[in-house]
């Protein structure tokens, strides 16, 4: 024997409104076969809703047992329930609960986006829209259609997957007689096709469309009667289904077309909303576009911080006499070792640590051009200080080795020197007196700025062995400058250095008579310091894209209220919890992403804008565009997350009556 299709035993539904308690249903059995048509009819309050909500899956009972075709539906989960929806049952409800945002064909296929099955399924929505006499409507809005247009569209939703069972909630209920008659009309064509339907109604006119009458009262069935001469219909025996091939859906997310389906959804959803939308994204915008600005800023400033250690030299060791604590002026302070050209070859000759080596004398020098005359640092260098300390004059040129070796009196002058000097005037080939000696300039040197208080511009720089023998009478150097063959063997050479230095000189291991001090040191602190203000710039900018995550955040969750009636008939029509919170996810991360985008180019143009007229240093950086791009997903994900789940959660029935 063929189980019913419907079968209902002592449930009991009980509503809690704060303190106190409904009990709609109050212990109702039930038994509907395959191809009825049944009218439950009571007054208002007497739980037919209740009845009908519990017998479409919309809600589950608090008591009592229920079984579909001998299947008990109890133990089905959620997402079962949600599938058994989709396939076996159509709603039809008083208040339509159309999608105003869709056309009218969109809303008809729209139980397919949760069905699983792939195709646009164009074709299947018009024929059942031919069915109830609406195809040449299709692609109006439903705000275009009258009542009664609105409710057969919903019964052509209703129609789509084939239901075996039609589940209607006072379905002529806002309408008047003519246009129930004619939706009367279609629903007793669909019984006479073999469609089982449950209709919930308080008229006795549209009862008698149907050939069995339940009357309930106060939670209970009073009555159950089956009209003379209305009969189930015979084709009903061919609807016979499976259960089991009904609960799980086919096809996998990304397989099917549900995942484009939610995308076009999401977009339509944004698009309908285009203020609100656009507000929300702008602080996205805002957000990205400056940690784009601000991440340029301070990898310019990097750069540019960068730039200006290289003119320093890199890589640099300067070896001086004296103790550490007074490098520089050393003189007269303890005891001193003095370097020779010796040890400057010798330092030289660590070929596997050391690039080059140069041996540098300083003094003071009093500087006179015609009637002028000027104090400024006076520095002997050898040959190679040009390149390892990017002294290279851009105009005139470097000493020559000759000049060098026969202790030429060629001088290459600061711009600070030439200032003060020459004013505007050409200094190449002119003579000047360094104390007291003539001297020919030769080449300016590269400006340098201020390091600290120090003028690095305000020096004369001539050849080491002119300064020591003819100049300062000296005979020996005051520091050497050492090019480490690689940053990364600064260390080790600072110590052969050292212990080299020592052995020459016979000293102490703890002897501070010289001491060594490197370039990198300078620059780790130099930095350090730029970090530290990207650092900063970049979390002022993140907090503003935080700022503007909680604004979508914000407009999900008034977008969640607002539509949840629409999450309810979705639930109704099959969504399962994911797909609901799908469906929110990508809105909110179509949002961010979108904002992020233009919050990109806007962040990149800001950095340009501020580069050309500003004359700041930016450097725009592709780890930054992945940083916020990726950044503004994630936000998306996450504030929309919240309102995604409480959409998700919601009962279809609570949903449904959601004011
Ligand atoms: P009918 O459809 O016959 O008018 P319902 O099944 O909708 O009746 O409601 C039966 C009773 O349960 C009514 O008293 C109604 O107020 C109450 N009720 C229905 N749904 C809820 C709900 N979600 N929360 C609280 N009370 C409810
Ligand atoms: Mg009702």
């Amino acid at each position: 024997m063929m189980k019913p299709l419907l079968e209902v035993r002592d449930i009991h539904r009980t509503y809690q409104i704060g303190e106190s308690t409904v009990d709609a249903l109050r212990g109702v059995s039930l038994t509907i076969e395959r191809g009825e048509f049944v009218a439950i009819m009571g007054a208002s309050g007497s739980g037919k809703s209740s009845l009908l909500h519990i017998l479409g899956l919309l809600d589950n009972p608090d008591q009592g047992e229920f079984m579909i075709m001998g299947n008990n539906v109890n133990t089905l989960t959620e997402d079962e329930q949600a599938g058994l929806r989709n396939n076996v049952a159509g709603f039809v409800f008083q208040q339509f609960h159309l999608l105003k945002r869709m056309t009218i064909v969109d809303n008809v296929r729209l139980p397919h986006i949760y069905s699983g099955l792939k195709g646009d399924f164009r074709k299947e929505a018009t024929e059942r829209l031919k069915l109830v006499g609406l195809e040449q409507r299709m692609d109006h809005t439903p705000n275009q259609l009258s009542g009664g247009e609105q409710q057969r569209v919903a019964i052509a939703r209703a129609l789509i997957r084939d239901p075996l069972i039609i589940f209607a909630d006072e379905p002529t209920g806002n309408l008047d007689s003519k246009n129930s008659a004619e939706i009367m009309k279609i629903l007793k064509g669909l019984h006479d096709e073999g469609k089982t339907i449950i209709m919930v109604t308080h008229e006795n006119e549209i009862a008698a469309y149907a050939g069995r009458v339940i009357i309930m009262r106060d939670g209970v069935i009073v009555s159950d009667e089956r009209r003379a001469g209305m009969q189930p219909s015979v084709a009903a025996a061919a609807g016979e289904v499976g259960i089991e091939s009904t609960l799980s859906r086919k096809g996998s997310l990304w397989q099917d077309g549900r995942y484009t389906g939610f995308m076009a959804q999401a977009f339509q959803s944004i698009l309908a909303n285009k203020m609100r939308s656009f507000l929300s994204v702008l602080g996205i915008f805002v957000g990205v576009a400056s940690v784009i600005a601000m991440m340029a800023l301070g990898e310019g400033a990097k750069a540019a911080m960068q730039e200006q250690l290289k003119s320093m030299g890199s890589n640099m060791l300067s070896i001086r006499g004296g103790s550490a604590k007074i490098h520089g002026a050393a003189q007269g302070a303890g005891a001193v070792t003095r370097f020779t050209f010796i040890d400057v070859d010798d330092i030289a000759s660590l070929r596997t640590l050391v690039k080059n080596s140069t041996g540098v004398v300083n003094g003071n020098g009093r500087i006179v051009y015609g009637n002028k005359n000027w104090s400024s640092q006076l520095t002997g260098v050898g040959f190679d200080y040009g390149t390892m300390r990017a002294a290279i004059p851009t105009v005139g040129r470097w000493f020559t080795r000759e000049e060098i070796q026969t202790r030429e009196k060629s001088a290459i002058i600061g711009v600070t020197v030439v200032k003060e000097l020459f004013g505007g005037s050409n200094p190449l080939g002119k003579t000047i007196k360094i104390n007291r000696i003539n001297f020919k300039v030769i080449g300016i040197a590269p400006a340098k700025g201020f390091s600290g208080p120090q003028d690095e511009d305000d020096v004369v720089i001539i050849p080491v062995t002119t300064a020591m023998y003819r100049v300062l009478g000296k005979d020996y150097l005051s520091g050497i400058f050492v090019e480490v063959a690689s940053p990364a063997l600064i260390e080790q050479a600072k110590i052969a250095i050292s212990e080299l230095i020592q052995k020459r000189h016979r000293l102490k291991a703890d002897d501070d008579s010289f001491n060594i001090r490197d370039m990198t040191e300078i620059q780790k602190m130099l930095s350090s310091t730029t970090q530290t203000m990207s650092l900063l710039l970049g979390s002022i900018a993140a907090i503003s894209l935080l700022v503007g995550g909680i604004g979508i955040m914000n407009i999900m969750l008034v977008s969640v209220t607002e539509r949840t009636r629409e999450i309810g008939l979705r639930k109704a029509i099959g969504a399962r919890k994911s797909d609901i919170m799908l469906q929110f996810l990508i809105e909110s991360v179509g949002m961010t992403i979108s904002g992020g985008f233009i919050g990109i180019l806007a962040g990149i143009g800001i950095s340009l804008i501020l580069a050309t007229f500003a004359g700041w240093a930016v450097k725009t950086s592709l780890s930054s565009v992945l940083l916020a791009t990726t950044f503004s997903a994630l936000i998306g994900i996450f504030f929309g997350l919240w309102p995604a789940r409480k959409a998700a959660s919601l009962k279809p029935v609570e949903a449904l009556r959601f004011e």
